[in-house]
């Protein structure tokens, strides 16, 4: 049924475009030329972030009357490195140069979207309208999806194609807070007056050492991954900046976690002070706490499940649920009110230079896309 060499082929010419979050204008072009028969509109979500294109909408008409409308989504960005790509064919493994990422995040879900449409008007199999968006900056902050208007979709279900594995449905996947918190002390020389000056640097040391970072269960996460701070060796540093982020399947616990993270700078800050000059300096701590997107959260015995697994089924395999730590486009459309999971879609190693996929995994999404679909039409 699947064109595994169409699909190939597709696949390769995508993932040598470079698209880094922002620079989507030429992988735009290029998928509305591939997305012949549907009518395409763009979006002023480049113009919202300062990228070259906006969000696409495609629109593919249905061929059973009364169908529901369905909704599959992928996104047209890839992380660095990227600036040149250059895969490496073996059999039916594509993988890097060693030198940048694939670029199968999320082209391997773009290609199985498109291959499934393809193989659904081809061979006449009836469906309801689809609607495919492919978003810019799903790796800046969920960017683009954030600024897409979802009100111009008809279909209230659907799947974002974006995760690793292959037949699993991711249907949980954390809310996230991206964290800054600001550290200030007061600056003196380092080697004339050092009893004048408050370190931010080592007050931060001091909360982070506090914190519990890292895996805190099974359901949450915590990172701190930037740091700076300080001038020079021979000066006591007033200011450092940490960012950081948490993230949890459970709202309590995301809360429970940035505020534990809040309280460690805020303890150490509020003890320390100088007296210089007979004036009294207190140290500091700015937070700053911004809702990056909700969790997503699809109960097993949703519509959306439902229909993926009996597709499985009919293909005779299976497709579990299951969470992931990352958010995607689902969280987003799932805040809207679409009923969306993640299917994963045969990327591997992603964010990685070792980023690889296997065409039979893309196959194999392609037909479980065709399938869902056609199911829709029935259900
Ligand atoms: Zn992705």
């Amino acid at each position: 049924m699947i064109d595994a060499e169409r699909l190939k082929d597709e696949f390769l010419d995508l993932v040598c475009i470079s698209s880094l979050s922002k620079r989507e204008g030429a992988i735009a072009r290029r998928l509305e030329v591939i997305l012949m028969g549907a009518t395409v509109e763009t979006d002023d979500a480049g113009e919202r972030v300062a990228g070259e294109t906006g969000n696409l909408l495609a629109r593919f008409s249905g061929s059973a009357p009364g169908a529901p409308p369905f909704l599959l989504s992928g996104h047209m960005d890839t992380v660095g490195p990227a600036a040149a790509i250059r895969p490496i064919v073996d059999g039916d493994l594509v993988r890097t140069d060693g030198t940048s990422v694939l670029g199968g995040d999320d082209k391997a879900g773009i290609v199985a979207i498109f291959e499934a449409i393809r193989v659904l008007r081809g061979r006449g199999i009836p469906h309801g309208d689809i609607e495919v968006v492919l978003t810019i900056c799903e790796e800046s902050g969920l960017a683009g999806a954030k600024h897409f208007d979802t009100g111009r979709l008809r279909a209230r279900r659907g799947l974002v194609l974006d995760v690793d594995g292959v037949s699993e449905l991711i249907t949980r996947a954390p809310g996230a807070n991206r964290l800054a918190f600001t550290v200030h002390g007061l600056a003196a020389h380092a080697g004339i007056c050092p009893e004048q000056g408050l370190s931010a640097n080592q007050m931060a040391a001091e909360a982070i050492s506090a914190m519990r970072l890292g895996r805190l269960d099974a359901e949450t996460t915590a990172n701190l991954g930037v740091i700076e701070g300080g001038l020079a060796t021979n000066i006591i540093p007033d200011r450092v900046v940490i960012r950081g982020e948490a993230r949890s399947l459970s709202p309590a616990k995301l809360e429970a976690q940035t505020e534990a993270m809040r309280r460690c700078f805020l303890d150490v800050a509020t003890r320390r002070s100088v007296r210089v000059g007979g004036r009294e300096h207190r140290a500091r701590v700015e937070v700053d706490v911004h809702h990056q997107y909700d969790r997503l959260d699809v109960p097993d015995h949703a519509g959306i499940v439902a229909l993926v697994q009996g597709a499985a089924a009919a293909m005779g395999r299976a497709c579990p649920t299951r969470s992931t730590g990352g958010g995607s486009d689902a969280n987003v459309f799932a805040a809207r009110g679409i009923e969306v999971a993640n299917l994963a879609c045969g990327m591997r190693e992603i964010h990685t230079v070792n980023e690889w996929v296997d065409i039979r995994d893309l196959v194999l999404t392609a037909e479980l896309v065709v399938e869902t679909v056609r199911l829709n039409a029935v259900a």
